[in-house]
């Protein structure tokens, strides 16, 4: 599964009014990008939805394929690291931006999973290169990511790239920029979906 978030571009970006937010959801209203609520600030895909995805998906996909599962509105009470789930490729090309040498990888999850319940400013990670202690905007991710306290998250998006004009007309709603941050969750790697049919076949008490 492919997941977009919308997030400012800067990680300084105030929380957007909630007029600005109503406004960006009547606007994806209107050009039925967005149909039916699912729920509290969460939206099923509307009819013209194919809109949405950047004009190069025609040729990988039929327009009945290009939609999503679900988009809604996020805000949290302290800046979050995004994408909140690291992605399938766990951040193999990223290094530090202090000395172009490639990072930890392993050492590197470690450091992000503990920002569940720490702020983000209190991230913790030793280059190995330079031995500089980093903070997350050292480190170039080999991928869009942002700190934010506000995001829009596409669930289950058909295509990584967005409509640029669509995206200018969120931004200029929300007063600021915005960076699209892919996610690929680690439910997607083929090897684990074994792994994890084993812990739910054991959660469930098999052999009755
Ligand atoms: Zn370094």
């Amino acid at each position: 599964m492919l997941n977009l978030y919308l997030a400012p571009r800067s990680g300084k970006a105030p929380m957007p009014a909630d007029d600005a937010i109503d406004d960006v959801l009547a606007f994806l209203a209107d050009q039925r990008l967005i149909g039916n609520p699912l729920g509290a600030d969460a939206f099923a895909p509307g009819v013209a939805v194919a809109a949405l995805f950047h004009g190069d998906a025609d040729e990988l996909l039929l327009p009945a394929e290009l939609t999503f599962e679900s988009l809604s509105v996020h805000r949290s009470n302290r800046a979050r690291f995004l994408p909140v789930e690291v992605p399938a490729d766990e951040f193999e090309a990223a290094v530090c931006t202090l000395c172009d040498e490639p990072v930890d990888t392993d050492a590197l999850l470690d450091a992000l999973e503990v920002l569940v319940y720490r702020p983000v400013e209190r991230f913790d990670y030793l280059c190995p290169s330079c031995r500089t202690a980093l903070t997350l905007w050292q480190i170039d991710f080999g991928q869009p990511t942002a700190v934010a306290r506000f995001w829009i998250k596409i669930e289950g998006a058909a295509f990584g790239r967005l409509t640029a004009a669509v995206v200018e007309q969120i931004a200029r709603r929300l007063g600021h920029p915005l960076v699209i941050v892919p996610e690929v969750p680690e439910d997607d790697i083929d090897d684990w979906v074994p792994a994890r049919r084993m812990r739910r076949g054991r959660g469930r008490g098999r052999g009755r």
